[in-house]
């Protein structure tokens, strides 16, 4: 299994700034504005600090099947 980031963004007030671009230790997630983050795939690490930190669990680590 092999597990990618994801936003859910009905989850994500979209109304401060995102504390979890500051968690990700390679800078992989920015914001623009107040508007929900956006993930830089190239640079994250799928560690799941963001994932763990969201207080609002709008950042998801997700597994997903490659075989399917
Ligand atoms: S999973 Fe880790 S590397 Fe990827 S965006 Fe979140 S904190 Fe950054």
């Amino acid at each position: 299994m092999e597990k990618k980031l994801k936003i859910i963004l009905e989850k994500c007030p979209q109304n401060h700034k995102c504390p979890a671009v500051k968690i990700c230790p390679v800078g992989a997630l920015s914001q623009k504005e107040f508007n929900a983050p956006v993930i830089d795939y190239d640079k994250c690490i799928r560690c799941g600090k963001c994932s763990n930190f969201c207080p609002k669990q709008a950042l998801i680590l997700e597994e997903i099947d490659v075989n399917s």
